[in-house]
This record gives C-alpha cells, sequence and structure tokens, in this order.
C-alpha cells in the first residue's frame, strides 16, 4: 500500500485543495464523492485494462539506449511513452477519465490543451465512447502545434480558440473551467494534467500511474531488481512525471529528478521554471507553487514547448520539491532543442519538445558508474517538426564542426 497519499481534503502537505467557485460546487462534490469508487470497481479496472492494452498499445516498452549509455556511463533505460496510441502519455488519463464520465452518465467532454497532445488524446477517447467533444486551446498554441489542431477536427472534435493572456495553455484552461460553470450537469471536464482542484491530481495520477507500475516489472525483467537509482521526467502540469515516480515516492532511494523549462533562461523574464521562481498561491483551484507578482498577478510563462508553458505546477510536485524528496533541474529551448536533434541522431527517435527537455538534463548530472536511469520518453516529435526544422541549419552544422575536430 503506497505511503504517499492526498489527505481527505485532497492536500499533499500544504499543497492542493479545491478552490473552487461556488458554481462549480456541485461537479467537484460529485466527483470527489464517486471517483475512488468508481476506479476500484471490478467493471471499471476491467475496461481500463483492455482499451490500454488493446486500444492504447500497452505496456508501452522499456528500451535499454546503448548509445546514450555509453555517453553518460550509466544504464539509461527510456520508457516509450511515445509509442502509445496518438504518441504521448496522455492517453492513459483521457481513456480513465472517459470511463469515468460514462458512469457518471456524462454525454458531452470539455478540455484545455496546449501542445494538442492532451486535446487529440479527448478527441480520440470521445470519438471511441461517441461523446461530444469541446478542446480550448490558445491562440498561440493552434499556430505552434498545427498538425494536433488538423487531428483534433479529423477525430470529430470542435477547437475553440482562446484570444486571451499570453495566448497559451493557462487561459485555455481558463475557459474550459468557465465552460464547465455553464454547463454543470451534462458536462465532464477532461483535466490534462495532474493539475486543478482536488480530486483532479490524484485521479490523474492514478491513471497515469501505470507506466511506473510497468517499469518496476519491466526492470525486474531486465536488470533483476525492480528499482531504477534515478528517474527524470519532463514536467509542465506534471503528469507524466507523476506517473513515472508514483510507484517510486515511497522509496526514498530511488532519486526523482523533475525537468522544468528554463525558456529562454531561468531569469531573463521569458521561462517557465515554476519550482525556482514560483511562490505560493492559487490557480485553477489549487494551492500550489505559480509564478506570480508582489502582488499575486501571475507572471505569462515562456517556453519553446507548448506543453510546459504553464506558470503552475501540480501541487504533489509543489509538494514533492519543497520536501525534498524531489529534486528540479531547470533547461532552455536551446538546450531542449540540442538534446531532441542529439537523442535522433544517437538513438534514431524523435522526441516531442516537452520530452527533449528531460534528455537535456543528462548533461546537468553527474552519474555513479553503471547507475539504472530511466527517462520517460513521455511523447514523439512529429507535431513539433516545423519547430525543429526552423533550427535545423544550427544543429546539423554543429555535428559536422564536431566531427571535423
Ligand atoms: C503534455 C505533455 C507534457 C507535459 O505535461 P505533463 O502533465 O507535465 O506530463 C510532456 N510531454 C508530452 C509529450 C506532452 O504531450
Amino acid at each position: 500500500m503506497q505511503q504517499y497519499q492526498i489527505n481527505e481534503d485532497g492536500f499533499y502537505g500544504n499543497f492542493g485543495g479545491a478552490y473552487i467557485p461556488e458554481m462549480l460546487y456541485p461537479n467537484i462534490e460529485e466527483l470527489k464523492n464517486k471517483y475512488t469508487d468508481i476506479i476500484k470497481s471490478e467493471q471499471f479496472q476491467q475496461s481500463f485494462r483492455l482499451l490500454l492494452k488493446d486500444y492504447v498499445g500497452r505496456p508501452s516498452p522499456l528500451y535499454f539506449a546503448k548509445r546514450l549509455s555509453q555517453q553518460y556511463k550509466a544504464q539509461i533505460y527510456l520508457k516509450r511513452e511515445d509509442l502509445c496510441h496518438t504518441g504521448a502519455h496522455k492517453i492513459n488519463n483521457t481513456i480513465g477519465q472517459i470511463l469515468l464520465a460514462k458512469s457518471l452518465k456524462k454525454s458531452r467532454i470539455i478540455a484545455e490543451t496546449g501542445a494538442g497532445q492532451h486535446g487529440v488524446a479527448t478527441a480520440t477517447v470521445c470519438a471511441l465512447m461517441g461523446m461530444e467533444c469541446i478542446v480550448y486551446m490558445g491562440a498561440h498554441d493552434i499556430q505552434r502545434q498545427a498538425p494536433n489542431v488538423g487531428r483534433m477536427k479529423m477525430l470529430g472534435a470542435k477547437v475553440i480558440a482562446v484570444h486571451s493572456g499570453s495566448k497559451t495553455l493557462k487561459d485555455a484552461t481558463n475557459e474550459a473551467i468557465r465552460d464547465w460553470i455553464s454547463h454543470p450537469t451534462n458536462t465532464h471536464y477532461i483535466i490534462g494534467s495532474v493539475v486543478g482542484p482536488h480530486p483532479y491530481p490524484d485521479m490523474v495520477a492514478r491513471f497515469q500511474s501505470v507506466i511506473s507500475e510497468e517499469i518496476q516489472l519491466q526492470l525486474m525483467e531486465q536488470t533483476g531488481r525492480d528499482y531504477p537509482d534515478k528517474i527524470i521526467a519532463c514536467v509542465g502540469g506534471g503528469s507524466n512525471a507523476a506517473g513515472a515516480f508514483y510507484h517510486y515516492i515511497d522509496q526514498t532511494k530511488v532519486d526523482l529528478i523533475a525537468v522544468e523549462a528554463a525558456g529562454a533562461g531561468l531569469y531573463s523574464g521569458k521561462s517557465a521554471a515554476t519550482s525556482v521562481l514560483g511562490t505560493e498561491g492559487i490557480i485553477h483551484a489549487s494551492k500550489t507553487l505559480l509564478m506570480q507578482t508582489a502582488d499575486g498577478q501571475i507572471v505569462e510563462p515562456h517556453s519553446i514547448s507548448a506543453g510546459l508553458d504553464y506558470p503552475g505546477i501540480g501541487p504533489m510536485h509543489a509538494h514533492l520539491l519543497t520536501t525534498k524528496r524531489a529534486k528540479a533541474i531547470a533547461i532552455t529551448d536551446q538546450e531542449a532543442l540540442q538534446a531532441a536533434y542529439h537523442l535522433s541522431q544517437v538513438e534514431g527517435i524523435i522526441p516531442a519538445l516537452e520530452t527533449a527537455h528531460a534528455f537535456a538534463a543528462l548533461e546537468k548530472i553527474r552519474f555513479h558508474k553503471n547507475e539504472v536511469v530511466v527517462v520517460n520518453l513521455s511523447g514523439r516529435g512529429d507535431k513539433d517538426l516545423q519547430t525543429y526544422l526552423k533550427y535545423a541549419d544550427q544543429f546539423i552544422n554543429q555535428k559536422h564542426k564536431s566531427d571535423a575536430k
């Protein structure tokens, strides 16, 4: 039994809770009172497990990355969430939540999306279940993640552009919450990360925990030991990291490393490194760390990666980081691009821009010889090709220069 848990009010230490407007109270109460029983029921578990296996393609492989391992003198394993249906870990959560929405007899689904991966994963499960789907997406993200916008439309979802604020994930989330307030009875809001009011952070973490459940079995098979020395995952809201950490949180011998986006530089004013720059406050109905001014105005975040471009962090991570159970590393846009090109060229895997941050962190860690490291490869990079190609000259030239030495 996992020791690390939220308390009855949905708090991890000081962080979490449900700071909701009055109008959302009935929706959140219904979810809060029913989610654990529904998730634990045999019927739910059967449907969930079957869909994860036959529809998503789980278990996702744990791949020993030989060339990366040689380079860093550690045993580096990649948890291949990029091979899940729709190309990222997000589908684990949307499968869980759509089954939950069905149990709650909801007919209309809303979601927010940044990089579009959660939007695509939501549109996918709505098509699967024949449900109406509306996705809110920042106008800036619609521009930089065009392939995913196309996919959502083809899957039958309605994509609504959000023009407020920095026109990114935070603003899309605000709009989705507004929609939920005006459609309280027939609508379920599928949040895409371990953020938002209780019970979302716990619910999403449980759905994503299949990642570390599989890592335990796969490491046992491949190394004879069911735990790694280090787990590295990128953190936007924190759902892929929560899933990769989940079954290891109680095991303090396993280092948990959360990688954030430093954007143009940690102190450049254009960053999304919440654990360093954030202070305690409330965002999207949850008490957590967020980037804000002295008088509580949210600071607009910046990251080249739409999925990490968020001024807050899930309350579980706020707790793990402030209690020093987990450690944060911040990676700039430039470092992430470089890591994406490097992984593509040494392992033949083009990662999502979000995921590239986790790989860039390998450069900042000193490994003990041959220690076992798992990097959570949260998603594939097809959606980011347009961005990658903008920088192609820079990185391909660099490679040739270093080859010539
Ligand atoms: C959405 C996304 C992320 C960031 O979200 P988390 O909730 O922090 O996991 C990271 N990687 C990929 C590939 C994504 O699509």
